[in-house]
């Protein structure tokens, strides 16, 4: 029989002597668990890691985060301070992308706080190493640790999809949740167990019997604390992920390793676990919360409509002037092809939405309007 690894460990006696756990916390103990956890002992970006993410493909897709963080900010009144929030950083190549071409804007980066909420310590020496240029840089636990009364951009790339979601589904004897157990010879399974009331209001408004519908409490809390942030402090968020626009139901919980699909139960903590995001409770979410919102863009129009494909030009225009041609033709390839994988919509450009909240001032984000 398979050894299980200390994380199984940790969970299988902590549900033989408690019971069986909900989906969600069983996720929150994958990815997070403080010693085992599978962001606290990995990196695991790029092609040699579990998965690629779109600032790691291109500078590009961080670059133009930073131009759209620049023209929010004037756009907010340029204040003489602010609190620039990523949520879940990974390896602080986004934040280090969109802070390199900014320099040239009068004023905005004696105005910018950058703080980064990021709960795994590997990674955040991670992030500490690639902003080391920036003196005013503070990691968070969580958004609501930030206790000043500063206004607020907050940004994120594929943090949502790693909150934990939760599985419903309507039976004859009413509504049941999927929970992690562990079976005779010390295996984690699934089963149904009757599902607790407040979850139900999490459901879309039309459902069907034996359908899984994937919610996720957690998100909604988290998204509706960035949102009350915003409407106390005024400001905006971006936030970018793979996922859908309109209710539905299905399960997209995934598990993935070395960039191939692996099981959500086995090698806990190995594993990258993730869900699409519900884009549809993200903005209801940030609405209850008064804040306005802009409707879900596709992240293949966003980029567009904020002309990523002219900064790719630009780029290419730059290597054209490499000698070596050898070299040349790499780097013009390697241009074209990452802003093929984060624009067209077989690749990136359509799977991944992005949406934008805001409080406290009239605002044209860009990317959003044409
Ligand atoms: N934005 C980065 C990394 C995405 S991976 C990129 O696009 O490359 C998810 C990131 O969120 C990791 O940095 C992970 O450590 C962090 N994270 C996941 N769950 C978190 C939580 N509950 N609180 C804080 N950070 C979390």
């Amino acid at each position: 029989m398979k050894t299980l690894n200390k994380l199984e460990e940790f969970l299988v006696a902590r549900i033989k002597a408690h019971g069986p756990i909900s989906l969600g916390e069983f996720m929150s103990h994958a990815l997070c668990h403080p010693r085992y956890g599978y962001y606290q002992v990995n990196d695991p970006f790029g092609s040699k890691g579990d998965f690629t993410t779109a600032p790691e493909i291109s500078q590009i897709f961080g670059e133009v985060i930073g131009a759209w963080v620049v023209d929010t900010w004037k756009q907010m009144g340029a204040p003489q301070s602010f609190n620039l929030i990523e949520c879940g950083p990974g390896r602080g190549t986004l934040m280090a992308d969109a802070l390199r071409g900014t320099s040239g804007v009068q004023g905005f980066l004696d105005a910018t706080n950058i703080c980064l909420v990021e709960n795994s310590t590997v990674l955040r020496k991670k992030q500490q190493k690639q902003l080391s240029q920036y003196s005013r840089v503070r990691w968070w636990s969580d958004i609501s640790e930030i206790d000043d009364s500063l206004p607020v951009i907050i940004i994120g790339n594929e943090f949502l999809d790693a909150l934990p979601v939760e599985h419903l589904m309507r039976n004859e004897s009413g509504w049941q949740k999927k929970e992690v157990c562990v079976t005779d010879d010390d295996k984690l399974s699934y089963e149904w167990s009757p599902a607790q009331q407040h979850l139900l209001s999490f459901l879309p408004a039309k459902t069907s019997s034996n359908e899984t519908y994937e919610i996720s409490p957690v998100r909604h809390d988290f998204v509706a604390k960035c949102a009350g942030v915003i409407r106390s402090k005024n400001g905006a968020a971006l936030m970018f992920d793979y996922g859908y626009e309109l209710p539905c139901c299905g399960d997209t919980l995934q598990a993935v390793r070395k960039h191939e699909y692996a099981s959500v139960l086995s090698d806990v903590g190995l594993n990258d676990i993730t869900a699409h995001v519900d884009f549809s409770s993200v903005v209801s979410a940030a609405k209850s919360s008064g804040c306005l919102s802009f409707p879900v863009r596709q992240q293949g129009q966003f980029l567009a409509s904020i002309g990523a494909q002219y900064r790719a030009q630009y780029l290419e225009n730059c290597a054209a002037k490499i000698d070596d041609s050898e070299k040349r033709q790499e780097v013009l390839r390697d241009i074209r092809t990452s802003v093929d994988r984060l624009m067209s919509p077989n690749e990136m450009g359509e799977l991944f939405k992005v949406c934008c909240f805001y409080s406290g001032f009239n605002f044209n984000a860009a990317g959003f309007c044409a």
